[in-house]
């Protein structure tokens, strides 16, 4: 395969704005004007080139954020979205209906999780949660009812690798749609190349990278794209979770800093990890040569992007999560919060936030622990005063002598 710079391919792209400007003019518009009532009636049959109608439909700059979107994933279209969980909803009730199934990794993003086991039967809509890094127990689950299979790139918080072109085989033989989220690693990781049908993000966290505000998007085929914007069926168009026009405007300026951030946290991210091993803590990621997940990742990867910057370590038990993560934000090593890909640095305890809509009994048959620390590692000019700061703690804590 040629290899891809998804960061070239964005740079590549320059929207002009109404005078000229740099950066396009934000659309603050919810309706359009036409000059004759027969373009109006044609453009609610078909796309128009140049019309549009209606922001909940399409708008110009969130147009102009989903084309530099569609040019990260290599992809021939892309949608904008309110939030990660608006893209995940409308993919899936755009592709199935009561009576469909879908095979879904087992550990993934809470909310999907929730949205999966809690919701969908609401539909009829049934999920199988199945251990994807065995793509045999993938083909097992998959029936003449499944529609979707339902993977992230890496997985959420255990950092596992999906192996893609191995998933993607078996949708294509039972003629199933591989979607993909893969909020973890923009840039790292380019699904659509490697066999996914469907690539959803959160831009919320790496792709937005200033914690400011909520947003997803869908990357696809133009036929998939057009299918949801559909004025008549489509899922985005009826549901209605539609990005802001400010929001699109601040996040197309911030895409084009992604390469040199995904760059930066995964170099830090990288540092932390080796430090870490080396104090005898159980660490997860991807990027380190004892990772199970070293080998395929560096197959997937695009190079000169890093392993994206998630470090997750485990220190024994929830009291001692607990005090190190007050103590490390007391220490300024960045903040005790939810979510990823902000500047500075994020953690938390997945058991008992982001995955705690998973039943404790299958958090522990995922290998999800009690004492499982997940970091999102920021943009710390010299990452080596925050390891030191880290490295404190663990002593004061006794976790490590
Ligand atoms: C945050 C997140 C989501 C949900 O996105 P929102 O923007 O919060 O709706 C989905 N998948 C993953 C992997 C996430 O981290």
């Amino acid at each position: 395969m040629k290899p891809f710079d998804p960061s070239t391919s964005i740079h590549d792209y320059l929207v002009f704005g109404e005078f000229g400007d740099v950066n396009p003019s934000i659309t603050d518009s919810s309706t359009f004007t036409f000059l004759s009532n027969e373009t109006m009636a044609d453009s609610f049959q078909h796309e128009t080139e140049g019309c549009f109608l209606y922001s909940r439909h399409w708008n110009p700059i969130n147009k102009f954020l989903s084309n530099a979107l569609a040019r990260l994933e290599d992809a021939e279209a892309a949608q904008v979205t309110s939030s990660g969980m608006g893209a995940i909803s409308s993919v899936i009730l755009q592709l199935c209906g009561t009576g469909d199934e879908i095979v879904s990794e087992r550990t993934i993003y809470g909310g999907t999780y929730a949205f999966f086991k809690n919701f969908l039967p609401k539909f009829g809509i049934t999920v199988k949660f199945v251990d994807m890094q065995k793509p045999e127990l993938v083909e097992a689950a998959v029936t003449a009812k499944t529609k979707v299979i339902y993977a992230e790139s890496v997985s959420n918080p255990l950092l596992e690798i999906t192996d893609i072109p191995a998933i993607s085989r078996i949708a294509k033989t039972h003629g199933i749609k591989l979607v993909v989220d893969n909020t973890f690693s923009p840039m790292v990781i380019s699904p659509l190349r490697h066999g996914a049908d469907i690539v959803i993000h959160s831009m919320t966290k790496y792709i937005n990278g200033t914690s400011d505000c909520v947003a997803g998007c869908i990357c696809s085929t133009t036929e998939f794209i057009n299918s949801l914007t559909d004025v008549n069926s489509g899922a985005t168009m009826l549901l209605g979770p539609v990005l802001d026009s400010l929001r699109a405007a601040s996040i197309l300026k911030n895409i084009h800093t992604l390469h040199i951030r995904m760059k930066k946290h995964g170099e830090n991210a990288m540092y932390l990890a080796e430090q870490f091993e080396k104090l005898g803590l159980k660490v997860y990621y991807p990027g380190l040569r004892s990772s199970r997940h070293n080998k395929l990742m560096n197959e997937l990867r695009n190079s000169g992007y890093g392993y994206s910057g998630m470090v997750a370590i485990d220190v024994g038990s929830y009291e001692k999560a607990s005090k190190l993560l007050e103590m490390m934000q007391q220490e300024k090593v960045g903040y005790l919060a939810v979510s990823l890909g902000y500047f500075k640095t994020l953690f938390s305890s997945p058991g008992h936030s982001t995955s705690s809509e998973i039943p404790e009994e299958e958090q522990k048959e995922m290998g999800l622990s009690e004492g499982l620390i997940r970091f999102s590692i920021g943009l710390d000019g010299d990452i080596s005063i925050a390891f030191e700061r880290i490295k404190k703690c663990l002593h004061e804590l006794q976790i490590i002598q």
